[in-house]
């Protein structure tokens, strides 16, 4: 029985590398059917704000399985990322990318990179929350969840063990994001207790991406959030050789989607020299997916060969190695020629899709919640901190009274410095009248909700503009929010 596919061309250098793509799989006489929507650039332009017709979600709904070329997201305001949206959507909650170098025959520094990327792919800066809030401020929300970060932990563990992999590595920054990052790196270790033949390592996003650049042969399966994931893992798709060759699958409970990581590359688009590998490589580890290991590794393997024949696109071609610089249609019709052959040199790679997956349900454990102070954010620009803390030191509260005062995130009152600079963007932090010995900080003791009301009233009486509150609360009776810098 066929599967049917819904494929969309994209924009760019898309429709020349879903075109060679498309040759490519039904010369190896893929079991697909294939349903065509459009996307992209044009669909933007029509007036849909998200790039995708309203009537084209049933069909990638009914299908299931989509096959999609690059796209490009028009600047400016007003357009949200497709590919975000589908992510999201649809529920793709795994980010697959698989690394490999093809040493001798793709020209690389790093003959011995041979990594998967899975990444986090429906939270964290992603969610695209957005505001500004004062004239020189903007904000963008990063959104990390428990069930977020289990799903993509247990995700990652389970492609290791049924590939055959022998380490995971988190990345994060929980130093500095102890909240967001800390509870992804807690994560990574509550699932990783349940595999203990694999090894575990924890790096801090920063010396990790300095490693991966630097020796990527030592990295095995890295996981990571979704914007950090999005940058490594295109330099390790270009240090390995060129980003035009990396595929990636993006996975979730019921729906698929597989595309090149690369984008629409409009500087070479329309001049069929780009290398259709990517998407390519996303073809496969669709066949893989839905059950046809069989032509996914005669495709690979026909792949595979064409590269060690030297049949180079630009982007890969070198003197030395290279043995006939091809376009895009003339590459493809080359890995067709080569289908039932095998490569002498190169090891036909065992592509894991990471099909039948299962996630284990989230189950939520019960915590006392319990509020305990309130950060008001303010836009003011009429004076120093000093002048800002006394004025909201002598409001009117029943309540609350104030703690302190940062300005973007340093503390700023009471006793602040001088050289500190403030922009129009305050956090007042609102705390229970009376300290309590009882708590761990005597500062953080239970208020009530009307706490919150009554500081929003009387500050907007006194002729503040209060921008947002961020309610701070303990849980089982720890802090669920940062301290300021210097408090
Ligand atoms: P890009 O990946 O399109 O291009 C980066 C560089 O790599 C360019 O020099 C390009 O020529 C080269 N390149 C990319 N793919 C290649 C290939 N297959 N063969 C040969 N060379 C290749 O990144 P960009 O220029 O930053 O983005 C262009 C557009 O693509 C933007 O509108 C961006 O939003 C969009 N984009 C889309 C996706 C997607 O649809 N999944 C992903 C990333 C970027």
């Amino acid at each position: 029985m066929a599967t049917p596919i819904t494929i969309a061309r994209g924009d760019g250098i898309g429709p020349e590398i879903m075109e060679a793509t498309l040759r490519i799989l039904q010369a190896a006489k893929a079991r697909v059917t294939f349903h065509e929507i459009e996307i992209g650039e044009k669909i933007y332009r029509q007036g849909h704000t998200s790039g995708i017709r309203p009537e084209d979600w049933r069909l990638l709904r009914d299908n299931r399985i989509f096959l999609k070329a690059p796209i490009t997201t028009p600047g400016g305001g007003g357009y949200k990322s497709l590919n975000v949206t589908i992510r999201k959507t649809l529920g793709l909650f795994a980010n697959v990318r698989p690394c490999r170098s093809l040493h001798p025959f793709v020209p690389t520094r790093f003959p011995d990179i041979d990594m998967v990327i899975i990444r986090e792919n429906e939270e964290d800066l992603y969610a695209g929350i957005e505001h500004r809030q004062t004239q020189d401020t903007v904000q963008c929300l990063k959104l990390i969840t428990r069930p977020g970060s289990e799903k993509i932990m247990h995700y990652a563990f389970e492609y290791a063990r049924t590939a055959g992999r022998r380490k995971v590595t988190c990345m994060a920054k929980d130093n500095i994001m102890k909240l967001t990052d800390g509870l992804f790196h807690r994560i990574f270790d509550e699932v990783g207790v349940q595999y203990p033949k694999i090894e575990k390592e924890f790096k801090i996003i920063d010396i990790g991406s300095a490693l991966l650049a630097d020796r990527p042969g030592e990295f095995d399966v890295v996981v990571t959030q979704n914007l950090y994931g999005d940058i490594i893992s295109d330099i390790v798709a270009l240090i390995s050789g060129s980003v035009g060759m990396a595929g990636s699958a993006n996975i979730g409970e019921t729906f698929a989607m597989f595309e090149a990581i690369h984008g629409s590359a409009p500087d070479i688009a329309g001049q069929g020299i780009a290398n259709p590998s990517g998407l390519l490589n996303g073809a496969i580890m669709m066949l893989t997916h839905i059950g046809q290991g069989d032509v996914a590794a005669l495709i690979q393997n026909a792949w595979l060969r064409t590269l060690e024949e030297g049949i180079h696109t630009g982007d890969i071609y070198r003197e030395e190695i290279s043995r006939k610089k091809v376009g895009t249609a003339e590459f493809a019709d080359a890995v067709i020629a080569n289908l039932g052959r095998k490569p002498e040199i190169l090891e036909a790679a065992a592509t894991a899709s990471g099909q039948g997956i299962r996630i284990p349900p989230f189950r939520r454990e019960h915590q006392l919640k319990e509020l305990v102070g309130v950060d008001l954010f303010i836009d003011w620009t009429a004076g120093t901190a000093e002048d800002l803390g006394h004025l909201l030191a002598q409001l009117p509260l029943r309540h609350l009274k104030l703690k302190m005062i940062t300005n973007r995130g340093v503390k700023v009152f009471p006793d602040g410095l001088p050289e500190t600079f403030c922009s129009d963007h305050w956090r007042c932090r609102f705390v229970h009248r009376e300290a309590s010995n009882r708590t761990v900080d005597p500062d953080y003791r239970p208020i009530a909700f009307e706490g919150v009301l009554e500081l929003l009233h009387v500050a907007h009486a006194a002729g503040l503009e209060p921008i947002k509150t961020e309610n701070l609360y303990l849980f089982d009776h720890k802090p669920g929010f940062s301290l300021g810098q210097g408090e």
